[in-house]
Parts: C-alpha cells; sequence; structure tokens
C-alpha cells in the first residue's frame, strides 16, 4: 500500500543527503498579503519607536536582566518582584497554549518578529534587488558577472545596515536609549564590551536572516516544535479542503462530443496549478495536510484565491479552517479542553490582578544586625542593631525618611544620616532600637517600625527585640 504519509519523513528545504535545499518562493499577493503587509508596518513602527518613548526620564519599556531590572509601561520591577514575573510568565505561557490550541499558528503568520523582518523586509528587499523567486534561481545558478556581484553586494550590504540597526534596536530595550546613544556616540574604548555585543547580536541577525530564514521556523523555534502537542482537529489553522479540493485535477478542455463535460464534472476544485506550493516559504504542499513547518504566513491562500477567481470558483479552497470544521462543517470553539485552559488562564489573570494590586513600591526591610547581642546602655535601657534596606521601586528619589516605633514605647536612633532613597535603588543603612529593661516582658518583643517619608506612611517593617531573660 503506498505510504500517503511520506512527506512527513523528511522536509522539504534538506535533500536525502541531508544538504540544504533553498526556497525560491514566488511573491505573494492578495488581501491577505496587503492585510498582514499593514500589520507588520504597525509593529515595526512599535518595535522601532518604543525604546524613544520616556516616562519621568525612564524608558517605557526596559529589559535589563544584567542588572536585574524591568520597566514595564513605566512600572518598574526589581528582583523584589520576583514572584510577580514568574506569575506572569507562567500566565503568558498558559495564554500561548490556549490560542493556540484555538487558532494555530496565527501568532507566527502575523506577529512573530521571525516571520515579519524575514516575509515582509528581508524577503520584499530581495525581491526588489534580484526579482520573483524564479529569477532568484537563475541569478544564483549564473556565473559570477558584473550583475550579480552588484546585485549581491547591494543586496547583502542593506541586509547587514538592517541586522545592525535591529541589534541597536534589541540592545536598547535591554540597557535603555540613552546608554545605547553613549556606546554609539562615545570613544569605541569607553564602551568596550557594548561594542562587541552590537557588533555579535548585527551579525547574528544577518546571519539568521540572510542565510538561515525558515530554519528558524522548521529546526529552531521552541513554539513551532510544540505545535504537535497543541495543535487538535478543532484548531483554527491555514487548511486546505480536501473535501472540496480532491481528486485534484487540471481542468481540461470540453471535448465536441461531450456535452457533459465529464472529466471536469468528477474532479474536485483544486486544478493541480502548484501555486500554493510555489509561493509557499518553507517549502510544503498544504494540501497534504496541516504540517509542522506551516506558519500560517497565508501566501498559499492568496494564491489559490487567485486561482479560484481565475477559474470562476468559489474562494477559500485554502482558508482559515480547522480539520473538523472542513470535515464536518461544523465549528466548535470552545470545546472542553479550551474551556480548562480558559479557566485556568482566567485564574491566574485574577490572582495576578490581586498580587499587583496589593504590590508596594516602595517596600522596608528591617533584619537585626547578624552576630550581635544586645547590650544595656545608660538609664536602664536595653540596645539592640538593625540594618535596614529601603527598596525604591518608583521613577522618583524619596528623602526625608524616618523610621517610628509602632507598638512599644523606646528610642530609634539611626547611625549617620538616613540617605535619600533614590529611584529604582535600595538605600541602606543601620539603626540602635533602645527600650527601658522594665517595659519588657519576654525575651524576645515584636518591634513594629513605621516608614515615613515626610508626612506620609511609605512602608511597614516588622522585627524582633532581643533583651535580658525577665525575672519577676
Ligand atoms: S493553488 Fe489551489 S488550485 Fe492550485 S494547486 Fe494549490 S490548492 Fe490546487
Ligand atoms: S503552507 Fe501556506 S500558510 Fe503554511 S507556510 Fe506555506 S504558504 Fe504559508
Amino acid at each position: 500500500m503506498q505510504d500517503t504519509e511520506a512527506f512527513r519523513d523528511s522536509i522539504g528545504t534538506v535533500d536525502e543527503q541531508g544538504k540544504r535545499i533553498w526556497v525560491y518562493p514566488k511573491k505573494p499577493k492578495g488581501r491577505y498579503y496587503n492585510a498582514r503587509t499593514i500589520v507588520s508596518v504597525i509593529l515595526l513602527a512599535l518595535l522601532f519607536g518604543l525604546p524613544f518613548i520616556q516616562v519621568h526620564g525612564d524608558p517605557l519599556l526596559l529589559f535589563n536582566i544584567i542588572e536585574r531590572k524591568f520597566i514595564l509601561f513605566g512600572i518598574v520591577f526589581t528582583p523584589q518582584d520576583l514572584h510577580l514575573f514568574a506569575l506572569a510568565m507562567i500566565t503568558l505561557i498558559v495564554f500561548v497554549v490556549l490560542f493556540t490550541v484555538v487558532f494555530g499558528r496565527l501568532f507566527c503568520g502575523w506577529v512573530c518578529p521571525q516571520t515579519i523582518f524575514m516575509e515582509m523586509v528581508f524577503r520584499k528587499i530581495e525581491y526588489w534587488i534580484e526579482g520573483d523567486g524564479n529569477q532568484q534561481k537563475k541569478l544564483n545558478a549564473a556565473p559570477w558577472n558584473r550583475d550579480k556581484i552588484l546585485k549581491k553586494t547591494v543586496k547583502h550590504f542593506i541586509f547587514f545596515s538592517i541586522a545592525i540597526l535591529i541589534a541597536n534596536t534589541f540592545l536598547a530595550y535591554i540597557i535603555g536609549i540613552d546608554e545605547l546613544f553613549k556606546i554609539i556616540s562615545e570613544p569605541v574604548s569607553q564602551h568596550f564590551g557594548g561594542f562587541v555585543s552590537l557588533l555579535i547580536f548585527s551579525g547574528i541577525f544577518y546571519f539568521v536572516f540572510a542565510r538561515m530564514r525558515e530554519q528558524v521556523c522548521i529546526a529552531v523555534c521552541p513554539y513551532g516544535r510544540l505545535q504537535g502537542v497543541m495543535l487538535d482537529k478543532n484548531s483554527v489553522v491555514v487548511a486546505y479542503d480536501w473535501i472540496r479540493g480532491e481528486p485534484r485535477g487540471k481542468i481540461q478542455k470540453k471535448k465536441a462530443n461531450d456535452p457533459l463535460d465529464q472529466i471536469t464534472n468528477t474532479l474536485g476544485d483544486c486544478i493541480d496549478c502548484k501555486l500554493c506550493v510555489r509561493v509557499c516559504p518553507t517549502a510544503i504542499d498544504i494540501r497534504n495536510g496541516t504540517q509542522l513547518e506551516c506558519v500560517n504566513c497565508t501566501a498559499c491562500m492568496d494564491a489559490c484565491d487567485e486561482i479560484m477567481d481565475k477559474v470562476g470558483r468559489e474562494r477559500g479552497l485554502i482558508r482559515y479552517d480547522s480539520f473538523n470544521g472542513i470535515k464536518e462543517g461544523r465549528k466548535k470553539i470552545f470545546t472542553a479542553r479550551v474551556k480548562a485552559y480558559s479557566g485556568v488562564l482566567l485564574a491566574l489573570i485574577g490572582l495576578q490582578a490581586f498580587l499587583f494590586s496589593v504590590r508596594s513600591e516602595v517596600e522596608a526591610v528591617v533584619l537585626r544586625t547578624p552576630g550581635m547581642l544586645f547590650q544595656e546602655v545608660a538609664d536602664g535601657y536595653i540596645s539592640n542593631l538593625y540594618n535596614y534596606q529601603i527598596i525604591n521601586k518608583t521613577t522618583r528619589d524619596i528623602d526625608s525618611i524616618e523610621f517610628r516605633l509602632a507598638n512599644v514605647e523606646g528610642r530609634l536612633k539611626v547611625v549617620g544620616k538616613v540617605p535619600v532613597a533614590e529611584k529604582q535603588a535600595i538605600a541602606e543603612g543601620a539603626f540602635f532600637i533602645e527600650l527601658d529593661r522594665n517595659t519588657l516582658t519576654d525575651r524576645k518583643t515584636r518591634v513594629d517600625i513605621e516608614v515615613y517619608a515626610g508626612d506620609k506612611k511609605i512602608d511597614d517593617a516588622r522585627t524582633n527585640f532581643l533583651g535580658p531573660v525577665v525575672v519577676r
């Protein structure tokens, strides 16, 4: 029996010897491609523009993994917010899984930076300089003449320039636009590490878009690899309607003695023109069914719609639909699996919202200084030494900081001056608490401390006060 799934044993971009088969997709055109172009322009404008937007002198978005400082839409997250960050990551993963179960790889086709840069930036430049897929293939096979050298040089010069731009933007999200400008404008010797990072990132981006291309989606991207476990028969993906399309076959000319046009009438709507295969950037034939290589780029949908228009048949032979949608005409999105994921997702979002609402922008931590015992001081008072930290997550400095004892009568003496808690930084110091030994009822006394900035209470802290064993 013929193995109809044999196409799953290999990928279309590697031959039997394991050598790369370069893909020369035909330039797509159509309503989906136009819509994706508009979406891409908006997303690219956001990607390149957001690092320039600042709130109170800080970036709107910052992912400084080196200094463990993160800013999301003007809100500063420090390592103390790790639980929020971890929960946000879990929520994101559940959202991605839920989204994929329902809508397949819609993200890959419309939002993923790899697809946007590859198909909407680098590929468009390639079409512009080297022509359509067939012309590119011819040019690559041609000997190195003046025309080829010129085209290739211009193309790779532009590619590398864009890679440098992407690397700069990428770095701006990590270190902020101000630091990036310093690296660019000041002598290399002052920012050697930053300069080398820029070069490395530029090289990586150039390699990804000039050489790796679709292999990133096929062989590297973990999200792509997980499709097999996330998709089910109700997931909406770019799908070929095999019920309508099969058996496929070329349109035959009507025979004069066959008024009923019997040959054509026994065939499905697919005229086997293979245009859907020629436009595919991952070199697959979507008519074989959903495949891991498909990035849902919609190129085959546009191509097939164009053919259907030409032959006067209804559009949508290749369309967004699910396996069950095509087989049974049923469009069931809220399956038991989707409901279960939605429940978990809502619970996580609720928890995240709650934790976020109780999150304080300033945190005070007071700990008894390790290794120090209590001391007896004048007037019958007992003294303990404490270290404090004031974690300022806001975008403004906090001064006039004052500590007050809330639940006991006593004295609180700060060692030196209380420093200004600078924005997005930790202020540290020490103070003594002195309590009258006659007020101590136990070896350990709980002490509540209120932290004020001027008249405004900014946080509470709790600690213990050690004293001598009380004998009454
Ligand atoms: S473009 Fe449409 S008609 Fe042509 S081969 Fe593909 S599915 Fe068939
Ligand atoms: S099969 Fe269609 S949607 Fe999938 S990658 Fe190829 S052209 Fe894009």
